[in-house]
């Protein structure tokens, strides 16, 4: 079945009755009860939307398994096979929707990945971009040390290094998140902040790296 379709000029909010069914929202997309198009600009969606896809307030913190069950049905309501003879989301429309939803998912599933969206869009609204390659003075280094130490050393040693690195990880992914939640709480993010989270999101990939080598 396909819903009447005319795309409403103001996306309701999540929880607020879908013009085309009247059942509640649950995503910014596309109803989830009648498959109406709920949003204007699907095809270039701007600031945070892709929470709003999926009904999800923009936060490190997310309810996982709500993601997976809303990309599912988002999946379902997406079928190119529903949406013929529909004016404001043809099949070919809905196919393509249908692929941002899954890299959409893709990232917002992945914390590393999340961070640096939620980046992207804080350093929009601060109007500052921090260096992509920031990185804390002498970090490097100290990974320099690690690998070396690493390579030379036997297994035992090895397994303390490890455990050092991974306690170094923890670290760094509690500030990450500490930092995102702050400045998203914050009207405008202060650039030291910003630069910050640049530099912890960098770190997490060489010590990924170099704790799976
Ligand atoms: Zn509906």
């Amino acid at each position: 079945m396909t819903a009447p379709n005319t795309v409403p000029p103001n996306p309701p909010a999540i929880g607020q009755p879908c013009p085309a069914c009247g059942q509640p929202v649950e995503s910014r997309l596309v109803c989830l009860a009648c498959g109406a198009l709920l949003a204007l600009n699907p095809t270039s969606p701007g600031g945070l939307d892709f929470f709003g896809w999926f009904g999800l307030p923009p936060a490190m913190a997310l309810d996982t398994a709500l993601l997976s069950d809303r990309w599912r049905r988002l999946g379902f309501r997406l079928h190119p096979d529903l949406h013929r003879g529909d004016s404001a989301l043809g099949p070919a429309l809905a196919l393509r929707l249908s692929s941002a939803v899954n890299a959409a998912y893709k990232m917002l599933l992945d914390p590393a990945a999340r961070g640096a969206y939620l980046l992207a869009e804080l350093s929009r609204r601060a109007g500052f971009t921090p260096d992509p390659k920031a990185l804390p003075e002498g970090f490097l280094r100290d990974m320099f040390n690690l690998q070396e130490q690493l390579e030379e050393s036997g297994p035992a040693e090895q397994q303390h290094t490890r455990g050092g690195l991974n306690r170094q990880l923890q670290a760094l992914r509690t500030e990450r998140d500490r930092l995102l939640t702050e400045a998203l709480e914050t009207a405008l993010p202060e650039a030291p902040a910003l630069t910050r989270i640049q530099q912890l999101l960098n770190q997490e990939k060489y010590l990924v790296k170099l704790s799976a080598e």
